[in-house]
């Protein structure tokens, strides 16, 4: 049984170390954006396929049993490429994607990052910025004269405005030291995504002791129809049924 497990999460990373263990032939893809990535268990491959199509002609070239799709709940473009590849090449298809946090009461929570970056102009002048390399162009322009600090892992690759900060740095990040680069930066409005998970919580709880307004875009719909699970021990449990010889009828 071969398994395709579309990465980049320390879900992924979890379940590629749950099927090395068991044996299963894992190769984990990753995007390559980022310039050190953590890297999984087992086999890697790195780089796009080349949209839908791609996808598929990797499945058949690589006899692909099944596909788990462990990517970022915002990497919509290839959650929704692996449904339509899959359905075309008739390969099972599972969604692992972590839980998002429970709101708390108080969260400005927005559809998207235009709306995100419109709420955040009107709410503060020191936004603290923590929304990904990736999805930073939407705030340029509706913060141009904020004094943004801005956190993300790898140099932004777009121009950004002589009054932003830019902190290069990576989880996992702790209460004490998410209060303590607030109060330094003087933040007084919290911007993030629903990435959910332990390794980026911290920031909300700093937020709420600080009494900072927060804004949370909301995640992207998962493609109709997909299965979904929210842990990799689950996500293992699925591979192993589908290993599994099918019973013979008594
Ligand atoms: P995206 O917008 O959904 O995908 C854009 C393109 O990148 C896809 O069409 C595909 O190219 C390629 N791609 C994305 N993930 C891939 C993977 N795991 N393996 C091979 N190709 C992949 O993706 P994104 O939001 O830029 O995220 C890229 C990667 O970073 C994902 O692996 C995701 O898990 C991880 N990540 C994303 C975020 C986030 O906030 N978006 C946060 C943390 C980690 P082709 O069409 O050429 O196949």
């Amino acid at each position: 049984m071969t398994v395709l497990l579309l990465g980049g999460t320390a879900e992924a990373r979890a379940l590629a170390a749950l099927l090395v263990d068991a044996d299963v032939a894992v190769v984990s893809s990753l995007a390559g954006r980022v310039r050190r990535p953590r890297l999984p268990m087992g086999e890697v491959r790195v780089g796009g396929f080349g949209g839908v199509d791609g996808l598929a002609d990797y499945l058949r070239e690589h006899s692909v049993d099944a596909v788990v799709d462990a990517t970022h709940p915002f990497a919509a473009v290839i959650s929704g490429n692996a449904h339509a590849a899959c359905a075309a090449t008739g390969t099972p298809l599972l969604r692992l994607e972590r839980p998002g946090w429970d709101p708390v009461p108080g969260w400005n929570v927005v559809d998207d990052s235009a709306a995100a970056a419109a709420l955040t102009a009107r709410l503060g002048s020191r936004p603290f910025l923590t929304v990904g390399r990736q999805g930073l162009d939407a705030y340029v322009e509706p913060l141009a004269e904020h004094a943004a600090l801005v956190r993300v892992v790898d140099p932004p690759e777009i121009a950004l405005p002589a009054s932003w900060t830019v902190l290069e740095d990576r989880g996992p990040y702790e209460l004490d030291g998410e209060r303590a680069l607030m109060l330094e930066h003087g933040a007084d409005v919290l911007v993030t995504k629903d990435s959910g998970g332990r390794w980026t919580r911290a920031k909300l709880d700093a937020a709420a002791d600080l009494g900072l307004p927060v804004v949370v875009v909301r995640r992207p719909p998962v493609p109709p129809g997909m299965l979904v699970v929210r842990t990799a021990v689950e996500a293992a449990a699925w591979v192993h049924e589908l290993a599994q010889p099918p019973r013979s009828p008594r």
